[in-house]
């Protein structure tokens, strides 16, 4: 069976020749007349694929593509895009190459257990892969060779289904190469496999292709009967199995992943390990140059001076530990080779504070020589978190810097705020987003303009929102029950708060519920009502999260709500565009320090949607007093409960005291003056900081450069 952009030749028309080659680049998520594009091949395809192009030449009959070869508009915009895309494609005056005389054949190389590109290649679960899809994108948009490695899961992350209890299903549909833009990576026309010994006996890696803009991800799958039927689930699902799957998979990862460079004859200038998942790719490093002679001294320093290490959670639990004998049991034929000894070895992903197994942080520490956490709150936590590792200095002095998060603005905004933007701020602001002077043009835009703007984007997420209602109504998925929490009575005048992300404990979904009565009491207001809508997935293997889950669930249930507490399933890239456009306030209630970052936030910001959050991870350097509302830190109370009750009181204060009564004072025409204030102030500061062409930037000047620079 043949996969990919060959096995469209026949069918497409001569004239249009080239649309599976644009299918196939995830660069149409982000170009806008590219979109149009597909929604003009087939409007009704593509809302039933879910904006899937690959799909859509899949199921599009020969007769509308031969009506499209003759049709003058879409010929038109088929020639601009092609064009657009050739020029990409050719990088001549963009950022990187216009200011930095390195890396002009040697990619940076990023290494990732996940990526979110976009809905239809479900290889993420949540914030961390969105990251690493927004940082391709932008690596792409700024002209900066850049090779991404990771996994393609047959089975993907989980699709969600809530029993009419409240507790969440996990659905394992299983991927078809044909529906998704991957492509073989063929070598000699055939297929490319890379093998990786796995305790005594080898798997065979086969390697996709993503083509993402101008760069490149390549995927490693294990699924191939090469391999014996039970080492093919290796790479079948995201964070599945146990610990002994677990390390198998990041060696997979890291080892393989360096494997698979070698093999496609690229040699990278700099390695930039994506959280610890891929720490092993150092070791792999070191064994190449101590095979070539060096000592493993020699080696670390030099594998040092070109790695970058993210590290992406202050939350314990989120940073791999493996028990020693599993180390052992994958590494014993390992560490001669790195001219190591057992105790040598095993000392590497030691922390001297907590000695309780092997971290793969404290690796990825040890042997990368720029560090950083991703935000200025998390940087400072994660120096105090691992300064056990250079005891004699002070804390402040331990080597992680930051670099703050940030979102692929392209792919985030609103056709209706990109309107206002281009009319108001200027026509190319995607190109030069980063120049906050600009956005002192968004005070310009009249309010009635704004609001009308944002009353649309509203609009379209109330039919996204019955649309699934109705259509899981007609499959039978729903009770009717199930059909009134799902967002079906939500009314779109009165206000709406979202609240989407995973359902891990620390995020605390639950925290508008501590006071049910007071909330009750908010909702109902006859004349200032306030609505909820709620969306994410809990981790299958995460019981605590089920259950607050199953709580949030059971509240949007409780017919007391009267529908106005919604929660919408199967929280994807999908659902978070809709709804970070389409709200009027994004909630975030971590337990404050444990946010690393968070990007949905900025998302809805830089749609004009303010943010209600606590003051942790990157709010706490965007908020500025006007641009949204912040749950000031009480301190963090050593009593959880404690803090909770204490943010839960300021969280029902803002709103009572202050969002609500903001939000309903209006003119004459209904629209809120005082309120778009704050939505302007929202975009100004956020667009030009809080983007990944800020953080691409940033990665390059302060890391990539100076280690592609370095002999
Ligand atoms: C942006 C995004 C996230 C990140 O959410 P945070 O809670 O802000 O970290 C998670 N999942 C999806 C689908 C997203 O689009």
């Amino acid at each position: 069976m043949q996969y990919g952009i060959a096995s469209y030749s026949e069918k497409m028309p001569p004239r249009l020749r080239r649309l599976p080659e644009i299918a196939y680049n995830f660069w149409w998520s982000w170009h806008r007349p590219a979109r149009d594009l597909f929604k003009y091949l087939d409007y009704p395809l593509w809302r039933s694929t879910e904006h899937n192009p690959v799909s859509m030449l899949d199921e599009v009959t020969v007769e509308r593509l031969n009506e499209l070869a003759t049709d003058p508009l879409f010929l038109r915009q088929y020639d601009a895009v092609l064009v657009a895309l050739d020029s990409v494609l050719k990088n001549g005056h963009l950022w990187f190459p216009k200011t930095f005389d390195v890396l002009a054949d040697r990619p940076i190389a990023y290494f990732s257990a996940e990526f979110g590109l976009h809905q239809s290649l479900s290889i993420y679960s949540g914030g961390l892969g969105v990251l690493a899809g927004d940082h391709i994108k932008e690596t792409s948009d700024l002209g900066i060779p850049f090779t991404a490695v990771g996994f393609l899961y047959e089975r993907g992350y989980f699709r969600q289904h809530m029993t009419p209890d409240g507790w969440q299903e996990a659905i394992y549909p299983r991927f078809k190469p044909e529906d998704v833009a991957v492509q073989e990576v063929l070598t000699d026309g055939e297929s490319t496999f890379v093998p990786v010994e796995l305790d005594g006996r080898t798997i065979n890696l086969m390697v996709w292709q993503v083509q993402v803009g101008r760069n490149r991800l390549y995927l490693m799958d294990a699924d191939h009967e090469l391999n014996s039927p039970w080492d093919r689930e290796l790479t079948s699902t995201l964070y599945g199995g146990d610990q002994d799957m677990r390390i198998r998979q990041e060696i997979l990862l890291g080892i393989g992943g360096l494997r698979v460079l070698r093999k496609l004859s690229i040699s990278p200038a700099v390695l930039h390990i994506n959280e610890g998942h891929s720490a092993f790719l150092v070791l792999e490093q070191a064994r190449e140059l101590v095979a070539e002679g060096m000592s493993f001294a020699e080696a670390s320093d030099i594998v040092r001076s070109r790695t970058v290490f993210t590290t992406h959670t202050p939350v314990p639990a989120g940073h791999d530990v493996f028990p020693f004998h599993l180390v052992e049991k994958y590494f014993h034929g390992y560490w001669p080779k790195l001219g190591l000894s057992r105790e040598e070895f095993l000392a590497l992903g030691t922390q001297p504070a907590d000695p309780h197994g092997f971290n793969m942080t404290v690796l990825a520490l040890r042997l990368a020589g720029q560090t950083n956490g991703v935000s200025q709150m998390h940087g400072t936590v994660s120096r105090q978190m691992f300064h056990s590792l250079w005891p004699e200095g002070r804390v402040e002095d331990v080597p992680i810097g930051h670099v703050t998060n940030g979102i692929h603005v392209a792919s985030w905004i609103g056709n209706a705020m990109n309107r206002i933007f281009r009319k108001y701020v200027a026509p190319d602001w995607i190109d030069r987003q980063d120049e906050a002077i600009l956005w002192e043009r968004i005070l310009d835009v009249p309010d009635e303009e704004l609001w009308s703007a944002h009353l649309h984007l509203k609009r379209k997420l109330m039919t996204l929102i019955r649309e699934r209602a109705r259509q899981m109504r007609i499959e039978g998925l729903l009770t009717p029950e199930q059909v009134l929490c799902s967002g079906t009575l939500l009314d779109p005048d009165a206000l709406i708060i979202g609240f989407a992300r995973r359902f891990a404990t620390y995020k605390r979904a639950g925290l508008i519920f501590e006071d049910l009565e007071r909330l009750k009491r908010l909702v109902h207001d006859r004349h200032r009502p306030v609505q909820f809508i709620f969306s994410g997935k809990a981790h299958p293997a995460d019981e605590g999260g089920k259950r607050l889950l199953q709580q949030v669930y059971n509240v949007a249930k409780d017919p007391a709500m009267g529908g106005r507490i919604a929660f919408i399933e199967d929280y994807d890239m999908q659902v978070a565009r809709y709804l970070v456009q389409g709200v009027d306030v994004w909630l975030n209630t971590p337990r404050c320090p444990y946010e690393a970052s968070g990007t949905s936030g900025q998302k809805a910001a830089t749609n004009g949607v303010p943010n209600l959050s606590v003051l942790d991870g990157w709010w706490a350097e965007g908020y500025n007093g006007s641009n949204g509302w912040a749950i000031a830190a009480t301190g963090v109370c050593e009593d959880v409960q404690m803090q909770d009750r204490a943010d839960a009181a300021e969280l029902y204060r803002l709103l009572e005291d202050e969002v609500v009564p903001l939000f309903y004072r209006r003119d004459d025409a209904g629209v809120p003056h005082g309120w778009l204030r704050v939505m302007k102030e929202a975009i100004r500061t956020s667009v030009p900081v809080f983007s990944t062409r800020r953080m691409v930037k940033d990665y390059t000047e302060r890391y990539y450069v100076p280690a592609a620079r370095r002999p």
